[in-house]
């Protein structure tokens, strides 16, 4: 179940005069509880395929299905539900709201949703998860550059979502520190089953990854098998 399916997927930009092919003909299936690191220089199409599986952009041509069902088709509140449903994002810029506590960016997804738990507390618990229980009360401002993308992983997963995309979660952050983050990540895919997908320019990071999915000029130029947890 939650398996996403790319067939055929391209995308193009056009900017004035200028065409430029982001994703030629993409033909992937990932499979939920996967840990999928996808790999490539910059400007090979990456970011663009983590959009348009995190259905934050369309396609030009092709179809993306979500258990077997296409979902480039639904209205834009229909995909916005779809997102709220299935996914969490993770971002190289952490993206946290500067005058919300650690607590209430981890709460903020929920804002405005009816949901049959309690936010506060489940939020209290993913900080605590992340190992930033005595942060709570914490501005983005007062945190390190590690603690601020815990607090987003945390965000990413207030709404129990069944994929992880992160766009080079560890881009921002030292050898270390990117190591903790990506710990975190292995830990969530293995104790929760959610999936993940990750973008990476960091060849060891994408070797720890279950499948590797490596890109060059909008295609796809190798993939494997490298771990089996
Ligand atoms: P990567 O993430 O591997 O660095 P991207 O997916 O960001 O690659 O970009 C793939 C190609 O598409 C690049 O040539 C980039 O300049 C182009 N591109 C990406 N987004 C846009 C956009 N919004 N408008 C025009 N061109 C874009
Ligand atoms: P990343 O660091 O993830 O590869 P970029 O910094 O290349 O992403 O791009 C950041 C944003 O700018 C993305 O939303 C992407 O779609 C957009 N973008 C990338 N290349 C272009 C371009 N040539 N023209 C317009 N927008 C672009």
């Amino acid at each position: 179940a939650y398996h996403f399916t790319c067939e055929h997927l391209t995308k193009q930009f056009d900017t004035g005069d200028v065409k430029t092919v982001a994703l030629q003909d993409i033909n992937l299936r990932f499979e939920h509880g996967d840990f999928i690191s996808i790999i490539g220089p910059s400007g090979s199409g990456k970011s663009t395929l983590l959009s348009l599986i995190g259905t934050l952009d369309r396609p030009t041509e092709g179809t993306l299905l979500f258990n077997d069902e296409p979902i480039s088709t639904l209205s834009a509140k229909q995909l916005a539900d779809f997102r709220f449903e299935n996914i969490g994002f993770i971002f190289q810029q952490f993206h946290l709201i500067p005058t919300l506590t650690a607590l209430e960016n981890v709460m903020s997804p929920l804002f405005g949703r009816k949901v049959d738990y309690d936010v506060h507390e489940r939020a209290l618990e993913l900080l605590k998860e992340v190992g930033l229980a005595d942060k709570v009360d914490s501005l983005p401002s007062q945190l390190s550059g590690g603690q601020q993308q815990r607090v987003a992983v945390a965000r990413a997963l207030i709404h129990r979502p069944k994929w992880l995309l992160a766009d080079e979660p560890t881009g921002n952050l030292d050898t270390h520190t990117g190591d903790v983050i990506f710990d975190l990540l292995i830990r969530l895919n293995r104790e929760n089953g959610c999936g993940v997908l990750f973008v990476t320019h960091d060849p060891e990071l994408a070797d720890r990854a279950n499948r590797k999915i490596e890109m060059r000029d909008g295609q796809v130029v190798a993939m494997s098998d490298v771990h089996h947890a």
